[in-house]
């Protein structure tokens, strides 16, 4: 591994890791100032994965570097405990930059108690955000009992988008999905996996959840678990 090539980190993604943790240390917190480097977590100088990377001040980069796996002193850090740490220190600092965004499934028209055929689906999404843009990456995956399903109509929901949220847009959207009303109870689910990306870049994920639907009220639930996605 130490014989790699070093691969220069371009200067963007470089310019972007400083500013997601303000120039503080992403393993002791500390503010750094020019003080600061960037280690590769997996020792490999030529992997310059973003997810690889961590801005580190002189003091831990000597701790990161330090263990050797050939003589073993005291308990080395883990992949994942380095970068959890890091996402907790990006998180602090770009916290501010997080405005969150609404997401509802609904056999209802927007704003209204107009309620649309059974299976075409009103899908609203709006930011919270009165002042900052945000971009949106959204999966909506829907299934018929276990079995991942395809949407009828529009391609606005197909796979994974990218989606710009200027402040307070709201986006009304409706999709197809093979409902009918002797479809069997709860047959029906969505499942939406979604992360929320700020004007600094950095991407917060949020937790997924789904949305099923009862046909004793003609409209969805929220269900805060999901069964088949991520
Ligand atoms: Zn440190």
């Amino acid at each position: 591994m130490r014989n790699k090539k070093r691969i220069p980190i371009p200067e963007e993604d470089k310019a972007k890791l400083f500013l997601w943790c303000a120039r503080h240390c992403c393993f002791c917190g500390k503010s750094c100032t020019t003080n600061i480097e960037i280690h590769h977590i997996d020792g490999d100088p030529a992997n310059n994965e973003l997810d690889n990377l961590i801005p580190v001040c002189f003091d831990c980069h000597g701790e990161l570097e330090k263990y050797n796996p050939d003589h073993p002193v005291g308990t080395k850090y883990r992949f994942l405990e380095i970068k959890t740490r890091r996402e907790q220190i990006y998180e602090k600092h770009t916290l501010s930059y997080l405005r969150q965004v609404e997401i509802r499934i609904s056999n209802f028209i927007a704003n209204s108690r107009v309620q649309r055929e059974v299976g075409d689906i009103s899908c609203t999404v709006r930011t919270l955000s009165q002042d900052i843009p945000v971009k949106l990456r959204l999966q909506i995956e829907p299934y018929q009992g276990e079995k991942k399903i395809e949407f009828q109509l529009g391609d606005l929901y197909e796979g994974e988008a990218l989606w710009n949220l200027n402040p307070s847009q709201i986006v009304y959207g409706h999709f197809g999905l093979p409902i009918t009303r002797k479809s069997d109870p709860f047959m029906f689910r969505v499942e939406i996996s979604w992360s929320i990306i700020d004007v600094l870049g950095r991407e917060h994920q949020m937790l997924p959840f789904s949305y099923v639907w009862d046909n004793a009220i003609n409209d969805w639930w929220y269900d805060p678990r999901v069964i088949f996605g991520k």
